[in-house]
């Protein structure tokens, strides 16, 4: 198949001779790390670690902590998108790899029993024949070495896609979307939830919240990027 599809960079489309690899080196070092200051519970950087975080006030998010890996600049952009859109499923172990070494330097992070990719509706599942969050929590996993905790949690319904909701719209349309199948799996547990991008993190959030319910210790949101 290499002679056909010579492995090319997704970003830049520069052949790249280790076929393993979905970015090259140039594009790879163009990957932005969000290095703190951060908001500790929702993620969002600041400009210093003493300001009030912009993001929180008014919100009530019900995870301890998030942590985005990466700017969403070009090349993540790139890599996202492929592993979205056009069926590239091993994009998603390869940013989950990076982003566990991301968190793996994190000083305050606790031990997780558990990573959980944010679950898509069964006909989206079907459409892109795979959920993109479960290869990056797999990825996570591997470098981790903690499991990846599946068929967990469910979406109940399929809802429109967010991006043209304001922040407040967000939160409502996926309220109450998601349900717990199975309940020994999250109780007492420290999750890690999993999801490509955080944008306002409504999503996440509901998740969050049906794991509480369920009987989740602490709960934290993991994303490659953040829009
Ligand atoms: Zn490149
Ligand atoms: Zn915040």
């Amino acid at each position: 198949m290499d002679l056909v599809y010579p492995p090319c960079c997704v970003s830049c489309r520069v052949r790249v001779f280790d076929g393993c690899r979905v970015i090259c080196r140039v594009c790879e070092s163009g990957l932005l790390p969000i290095d703190a200051p951060f908001c500790e519970r929702c993620g969002n950087p600041l400009d210093t670690p003493v300001v009030p975080c912009p993001a929180c006030p008014g919100r009530t998010f019900y995870f301890d902590g998030a942590i985005s890996g990466f700017e969403f600049n070009r090349p993540l952009q790139d890599l996202i998108h492929q592993l979205k859109y056009r069926n590239r499923p091993g994009i998603g172990l390869f940013l989950g790899s990076l982003l566990a070494k991301r968190v793996e330097q994190e000083p305050g992070m606790p031990h997780i029993t558990g990573v959980m990719p944010v679950p898509l509706h069964p006909l989206r599942n079907r459409e892109r024949g795979y959920n993109q969050s479960a290869y990056i929590a797999r990825g996570i996993s591997d470098v981790m070495g903690i499991p990846v905790l599946e068929n967990v949690l469910a979406r109940t319904r399929n809802t429109p896609t967010q991006t043209s909701l304001s922040p407040e719209e967000r939160m409502a349309n996926v309220e109450g979307v998601f349900e717990i199948c199975d309940v020994e799996a999250v109780r007492d547990a420290t999750i890690s939830l999993v999801d490509d991008i955080f944008t306002t993190g409504a999503t996440i959030n509901s998740c969050a919240r049906a794991l509480l319910q369920a009987g989740a210790e602490r709960v934290f949101a993991l994303t490659v990027a953040r829009a």
